[in-house]
């Protein structure tokens, strides 16, 4: 009998220390919907988030998935305009934004950033018949340019070459629409990250993706200013997924060299 005493005691202990450890990861972790982490997104950027019949996936989506899975969180994705994602962490709609999204110091004035999980290039697609076989050519004045509204591609062609008198920007609410454009004649260039390029190359003959880089970025994870603790519970995540390959083996899943 002694001996069932002594099992019991043993088994009551340690659901009591199950009981309090999963209280106290729920105070630690305070998100927009209680026991979830609600990402934002823009669902419109492969290979790091689209949709796959009713479901968003890629990158993002399962390096959020395996951060929501080590806080104990479960992971509900919020799709919207890419330009609503930082509106989004700021108004406490969502928890973390994961869209590709390149760190910028004027983005930093309204969200923090976790550590850099990806490195994306603004790259330029053109019509293979094209006279802009180059970033200097672009420069070289006079051109259209194609841009997703909002995106560093779109802030970096306004500040070097409409603010400078140097080409038209046209700017649009999704990629692909840009890249139709391009197709269209709208315009005479795209200025993309170079995923989702490849990806709309592909899938649009007759264009290319020019060999000069526009300019080289980091993809990192927004979170709220005024929740430090979940922003630094998620960046802490993320640097043991990175350390332990789990977010390069999800690079490399989507990303075929
Ligand atoms: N990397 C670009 C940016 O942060 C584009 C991201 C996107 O379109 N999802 O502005």
């Amino acid at each position: 009998m002694k001996k069932y005493t002594r099992i019991l005691t043993v088994v009551l202990a340690a659901i009591l220390l199950l009981a309090l450890y999963a209280c106290g990861g729920k105070t630690t972790n305070k998100t927009v919907k209680p026991g979830v982490l609600t990402m934002a997104t823009n669902a419109e950027f492969p290979p790091y988030e689209f949709h796959e019949g009713d479901t968003i996936t890629g990158i993002d989506a399962e390096i959020a998935a395996a951060i929501a899975d080590k806080l104990g969180l479960k992971l509900e994705i919020s799709d919207m305009d890419f330009d609503s994602i930082i509106a989004a962490i700021q108004s406490g709609k969502a928890d973390v934004g994961l869209a590709g999204m390149t760190v910028t110091d004027e983005r930093k004035q309204n969200v923090d950033f976790s550590t850099s999980y990806a490195t994306g290039v603004q790259v330029i697609i053109v019509k293979e018949d094209s006279p802009i076989a180059s970033v200097d050519d672009l420069f070289s004045g006079g051109y259209t340019v194609g841009v997703q509204q909002s995106t560093t591609g779109d802030l970096y062609t306004t500040w070097d070459l409409e603010d400078e008198g140097l080409a038209t920007i046209n700017r649009y609410n999704k990629g692909a629409d840009a890249v139709q454009a391009l197709v269209t004649d709208k315009v005479d260039c795209v200025v993309i990250d170079n995923e989702p390029a490849k990806a709309y190359v592909a899938a649009n003959p007759g264009l290319v993706i020019l060999d000069t880089e526009y300019i080289e970025e980091q993809y990192a994870i927004a979170y709220s200013k005024n929740n430090t603790e979940l922003g630094k519970a998620v960046d802490t995540a993320l640097q043991e997924l990175i350390k332990d390959g789990t977010v390069q083996k999800i690079l490399d899943k989507y990303i075929k060299v």
